[in-house]
């Protein structure tokens, strides 16, 4: 089974979906998707932690104030009238600076899934960021439909319940920050043997 991609994936459910009861909901998606949960824990976040989290880097910044100037635009709204810029990377750091306000207020679930292609298959169950555009089926699209225009117009984040690491690196790295190698273990679900053989 060479070139089977096991890989590992750093999730956790926001205040929001915290908020609403949803914690066992989530957990039963992909846990019967065939994910495994190797490490769990509630956790109230620091912004200095946080500040880490979400990276400070151009392109992240960048994508993220791109994607709000798209959503105002859609909403037939001036960007710089609503935000007093028109750069994305000014927006993105605004855009950033609401996240860590927004996650550090309150509990979070943070878990890590264990599974082959891990990391794609859980974005495939959380869906699209916006969700509005996440396909009926998905977490976001089957219990959110909050919208970027009232989000960016509010000054806070969409609030979409999740996050789940984006790429295999950021993964590793996300990983690292939340779980310390004591908090994550090694077992074997049964059905892993009817995939990948005794
Ligand atoms: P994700 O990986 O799907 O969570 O998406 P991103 O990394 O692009 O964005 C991080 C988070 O920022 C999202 O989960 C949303 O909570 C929030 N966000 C993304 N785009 C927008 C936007 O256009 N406006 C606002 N207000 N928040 C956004």
């Amino acid at each position: 089974m060479g070139d089977v991609r096991h890989e590992r994936t750093l999730i956790f459910i926001k205040p929001d979906g915290v908020q609403r009861g949803l914690v066992g909901e989530v957990l039963r998606r992909f846990e019967r998707a065939g994910l495994k949960v190797v490490g769990l824990k509630m956790v109230h976040a620091k912004p200095d932690f946080l500040e880490k989290h979400y990276p400070n880097n151009e392109d992240f910044l960048r994508t993220l104030g791109g994607k709000t100037q798209e959503a105002f635009a859609a909403a037939g709204l001036d960007v710089k009238q609503q935000t007093g810029s028109d750069d994305p990377l000014t927006i993105g750091r605004a855009v950033r600076g609401w996240l860590i306000d927004y996650v550090s207020s309150s509990p979070v679930v943070a878990f890590v899934l264990d599974g082959i292609q891990a990391v794609g298959t859980a974005r495939k169950i959380v869906g699209d960021t916006l969700p509005f555009r996440a396909a009926p089926g998905t977490i976001r699209g089957d219990f959110s439909i909050d919208s970027p225009t009232v989000a960016n117009l509010q000054r806070r984040p969409v609030r979409n319940m999740i996050h789940a690491s984006g790429t295999v690196d950021e993964a590793e790295f996300e990983i690292k920050m939340w779980f310390r190698p004591e908090e994550l273990f090694a077992y074997r679900r049964v059905d892993e043997t009817l995939i990948q053989g005794e």
